[in-house]
């Protein structure tokens, strides 16, 4: 199998490739020159396999020039007991008749970015050994929050790597700088930037361009390398779980293997619903895929209208890791709408960047509402959601996944669809304890008490045990205390790193 760029630029790359350089060098996104299929009899026995062999199995057919003794390696390093809190890594729920719940969270930082984030570090090392090269990778993350812990505990201690992420220290909630400040590891680093997200976003991207420093970084053995969403290596392992699920649900009978499913995936970045997509692609059964988006509805309007214009307003919200109004994965998606026509894809793009928004063709427009259905919820919507499904069956949501409930009964309600659906459910609502405890017992519960006492309410209210790894970090001492301004970053990264000594 072998990868060319959304943008027309480059093409006949090998995986290993493409996962090294993140980005194509023409600016667009690598897609793979084919989605492969498997036969019913293949998934079948596939069903009988646990998610590590399904794993490797689906990994294979998308990163062939890994040798299947590297992806077993990768995979077993990544979903193992002492990462993740159950054997099935990536279990799915029922809560009626209809409705199913793909839990994405029992992962070491409780969001579902671990799925992927787990394996990335190890295909991106195997990358660079394999094709001869000697460097160290250094992993530069600008964060909002989920993604930098994820990214700390993926490359924590993977040899021949280097982790440093900046967050904003306005910008992430208190159990999330808690998360990051404690991170242990002998090549994680973690700096506080003055200032939102877009300044350690901005900062990390001239940090990249800096060609200066990337000289300097070649004599000292290092390579800079991303881990954000739009690295091919984390959509493959994505797709594993959507096909996971599905064959859980025909082993236990709940499916026949002629049924078609919908897929509800709340949304910030495109990434995790595009992995569905190309799940949908390989033969999974999935009738409709439900994008749910929160108040910045960017996405929802573009399913709606053909037109996506990111002039608006941008909401804080209960589910700040949707809170995204520029979502990078789309482009894989339009490129498909556009039956590979890249001029086209390059046109849209250019009109984003300059105009600030692009309008698609009726003929695409028509081939993506086929498959997608978009909706929303606001923060009020998103806590009704929580709080009465707890009450209807004792499940307590996290504020993003309550979006994809809320959304998928509008879409019921509106379509009248009665396929039976899985609920991608992307974090543990212990992660968003404040919230979400303000949704099913009100905000005084919540008034004056720190977030350890809060864990353990949700903790009765729930029936379940918190999570370790959030109910650990009261007794964590605190190692990264490093703040910056924006202008600084780059002279932190030659400390850190010591570059500029010989
Ligand atoms: C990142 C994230 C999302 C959005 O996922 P995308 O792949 O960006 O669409 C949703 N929920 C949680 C908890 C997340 O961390």
């Amino acid at each position: 199998m072998l990868y060319k760029s959304t943008r027309g630029g480059v093409s006949n790359l090998p995986s290993m490739e493409v996962i090294k350089q993140g980005i194509a060098s023409d600016g667009g996104l690598f897609i793979p020159d084919g989605i492969p299929c498997l036969s019913m009899d293949d998934y079948r026995m596939l069903a009988q396999e646990d998610y590590r062999e399904k794993a490797v199995k689906i990994l294979s057919l998308f990163l062939t020039d890994y040798s299947q003794e590297d992806l077993t390696r990768c995979v077993h390093s990544a979903y193992n007991p002492e990462k993740f809190d159950v054997p099935d890594i990536a279990p799915v729920v029922k809560l009626d008749d209809k409705l199913y719940i793909l839990e994405l969270w029992h992962g070491p930082t409780c969001a579902f970015k671990d799925m992927a984030l787990q394996l990335l570090p190890h295909l991106m090392v195997t990358a660079v050994e394999r094709t001869g090269e000697k460097e160290y990778i250094v992993i530069l993350v600008a964060t909002s929050g989920d993604t930098g812990k994820a990214a700390l505990e993926g490359f924590k201690d993977v040899s021949g790597t280097h982790v440093v992420v900046f967050y904003p220290k306005e910008g992430v909630s208190s159990m999330q700088q808690l998360q990051m400040i404690t991170q242990e590891g002998a090549n994680v680093h973690v700096v506080a930037v003055e200032g939102n997200f877009d300044s350690a976003q901005s900062g990390v991207k001239a940090i990249f361009a800096d060609r200066q420093l990337e000289q300097k970084m070649r004599q000292k053995g290092y390579r800079f390398s991303s881990a954000n969403s739009i690295n091919w290596g984390r959509l493959v392992p994505q797709i594993v779980y959507y096909v996971s699920a599905w064959l859980d649900l025909l082993k236990a009978g709940e499916v026949s293997e002629d049924e078609f499913i919908d897929v509800i995936v709340p949304t910030g970045n495109f990434g995790n619903i595009l992995a569905a997509y190309y799940a949908k692609r390989m033969g999974v059964p999935i009738h409709r895929l439900i994008c749910a988006s929160n108040r910045n509805r960017v996405l929802a309007d573009f399913i709606n209208t053909g037109i996506y214009d990111r002039r608006r307003k941008f909401y804080k919200t209960v589910s700040p890791s949707m809170d995204i109004l520029i979502s990078s994965n789309l482009e894989r998606l339009l490129f498909e709408l556009a039956d590979g026509d890249h001029e086209r894809v390059k046109a849209w793009m250019s009109s984003l960047q300059v105009k600030g928004k692009y309008s698609i063709d009726a003929q695409s427009l028509r081939r993506l509402q086929e498959v997608f259905w978009g909706g929303y919820a606001d923060d009020g919507q998103t806590l009704q959601a929580i709080r009465s499904t707890y009450h209807e069956y004792s499940y307590v949501l996290d504020p993003h996944t309550a979006v994809g409930k809320w959304v998928y009964d509008e879409y019921r309600r509106c379509t009248g669809d009665n396929h039976k659906a899985i609920l991608a459910s992307t974090a543990s609502p212990f992660k968003f304890v404040g919230d979400v405890l303000k949704a099913i017992l009100g905000q005084e519960a919540v008034d004056a008490r720190d977030e350890f006492e809060l864990l353990d309410i949700l903790s009765r209210v729930s029936g379940l045990k918190p999570p370790s790894a959030l109910a650990d970090l009261k007794h964590k001492s605190i190692r990264h205390t490093i703040l910056c301004r924006q202008d600084e970053m780059k002279d932190v990264v030659v400390q850190l790193l010591k570059i500029d000594e010989v």
